[in-house]
């Protein structure tokens, strides 16, 4: 039976970007109810994305570190193994951990979780669909925030055993001897290294010349240096063409390099992770009139209104890079847009962080951004080799690099690869949010001994000179 409910908002979605535009507008007093296919909240992200790929990152760090690090700590170790099942098992309670900490957060601000598949019409309402069952909410507002899915490659189907994608890389039961892994982008190197790290022997296979091709190239060719150095192997420029099972278990992945050199190469997993497309599909948009760009993303204005008055889109669904903080940005403002406040996305201060070990993390642009602007920029590198407590980490691969204007000094991009570059890069994203210069971060005092040092002696190198170089 079809039922009328009315709420001043509906979000459609409940991924990292509609959860927390749902919880911000349910603050600012609105009536908010959030539709979401699957019972567990969350989205991707905290499900099949970040979440369980962090876990795994952390546990097969720790492996690697008692495997090859922790004797040079006077660790002495023996019967190593992996019980590949417990890390699993981790991973999962790790994950219903968060998905039930977000249901707890939508109790606590009284927004109603609508399970159901949705569907948006011509009038705004909202069609809902679990099982038999059809619902129809009625809103003020209503905001698409329903993410993205895996890009699959013609010619190479994922049956989610042999041939992953990211979920299913996520869950296999065994570590796979050989592992192909299709783009070298934010999933193939971080779920690369996973299973590197646990000793399968991984080789990347990459269409374009360079790895992660949004990052700066400097920092792009150091880190698949220090990759190579851990036993990833790379083939770049090389376009795969198709993948067979075969009878064994193991996959042919056809291979054409930058000649037209066709080859063939066998491993026992192929994990497919060349990009994700955005889930606009069965939602209703052709009908209910509202426009997809060229690229099949729902078209925003910069107050992430779509082509329907009333209607708003955030996150993977619209342009902009497909990151979990990004999305949440986006639903904070439309939510404090929508309350009468003044919300906005700074799209200059957004980092972004490869979660490998060593890390990287960059925010604002890039050298090669700043040449293509026609910018008078200044670069300067520190190397954590010359930070104190690198050193007594053992941590001493990578560097900080900032980039600031010739001219007024004013931060313009920051780079670094190395051990808790994550952590390291929030000062810079703070830095380029006020609009700092160089010398504002060279003066701050850093405690001492820590890997910030290394962001205060970059930023001295562009100005007064490094101390400890
Ligand atoms: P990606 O866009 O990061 O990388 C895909 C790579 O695959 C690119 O280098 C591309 O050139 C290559 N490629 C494309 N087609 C190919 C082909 N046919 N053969 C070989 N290589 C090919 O995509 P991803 O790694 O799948 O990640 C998807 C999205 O998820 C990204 O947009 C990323 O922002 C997000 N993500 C972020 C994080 C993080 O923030 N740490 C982690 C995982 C995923």
């Amino acid at each position: 039976m079809a039922s009328e409910i009315s709420y001043d908002l509906i979000v459609i979605g409940a991924g990292p970007g509609g959860y927390v535009a749902a919880i911000r507008a349910a603050q600012l007093g609105m009536k908010v109810a959030c539709v979401e296919k699957d019972r567990a909240l969350g989205g991707t992200c905290l499900n099949v994305g970040c979440i369980p790929s962090k876990a795994l990152l952390e546990s097969s760090e720790l492996y690697a570190q008692a495997k090859d690090k922790l004797k040079d700590h006077g660790v002495q170790l023996s019967g190593l193994a992996l019980d590949l099942k417990k890390c699993m098992e981790r991973k999962d309670q790790v994950v219903a951990q968060l998905t039930g900490g977000v249901a707890s957060l939508f109790k606590k601000n009284k927004i109603d979780h609508v399970l159901g598949q949705a569907q948006l019409n011509a009038d705004r309402s909202v069609t809902v669909r679990q099982s038999k069952e059809e619902t129809t909410l009625r809103a003020k507002h209503v905001i698409l925030a329903t993410g993205s899915r895996p890009i699959e490659i013609p010619g190479v189907a994922v049956d989610g055993k042999s041939v992953v994608d990211s979920t299913g890389a996520l869950a296999l039961s065994q570590v796979p001897k050989k592992l192909i892994v299709i783009g070298g982008g934010y999933i193939g190197l971080e779920l690369g290294s996973v299973y590197l790290r646990w000793g399968s022997q991984v080789t990347v296979l990459e269409a374009l010349d360079r790895i992660v091709p949004a990052m700066d190239l400097e920092v792009g060719k150091a880190f698949q240096r220090v990759l190579q150095k851990q036993g990833m192997q790379f083939q770049l420029s090389t376009k795969v063409k198709g993948a067979a099972v075969k009878k064994d278990g193991t996959v042919d992945v056809t291979v054409e390099d930058a000649s037209g050199k066709a080859a063939t190469l066998n491993a026992d997993v192929v994990l497919v992770a060349v990009g994700r497309r955005p889930n606009t599909e069965g939602l209703g948009l052709d009908k209910a009139g509202v426009k997809v760009d060229e690229r099949g993303r729902i078209a925003v204005d910069e107050k992430f209104r779509t082509s329907l008055p009333g209607v708003y889109a955030i996150g993977d669904v619209i342009a902009g890079p497909m990151l979990a903080h990004k999305a949440m940005e986006e639903g904070v403002a439309v939510a404090e847009n929508l309350a009468g406040q003044a919300g906005h996305v700074n799209y200059d201060a957004i980092p972004s962080v490869v979660y490998t070990w060593p890390e990287v993390a960059s925010v604002g642009l890039t050298e090669e951004q700043l040449k293509e602007k026609g910018v008078e920029y200044k670069a300067f590198k520190f190397p954590f080799l010359a930070v104190g407590k690198a050193i007594a980490m053992g941590e001493k691969e990578g560097w900080v690099k900032l980039l600031a204007d010739k001219k007024t000094d004013r931060l313009l991009g920051a780079h670094i690869l190395g051990a808790r570059a994550s952590d390291l890069i929030a000062e810079l994203v703070l830095a380029i949010e006020f609009k700092a210069s160089a010398e504002d971060v060279a003066r701050t005092c850093h405690a001492h001994p820590t890997l910030s040092e290394g962001v205060k002696e970059a930023a001295l190198g562009l100005g007064s000179g490094t101390i400890h170089a």
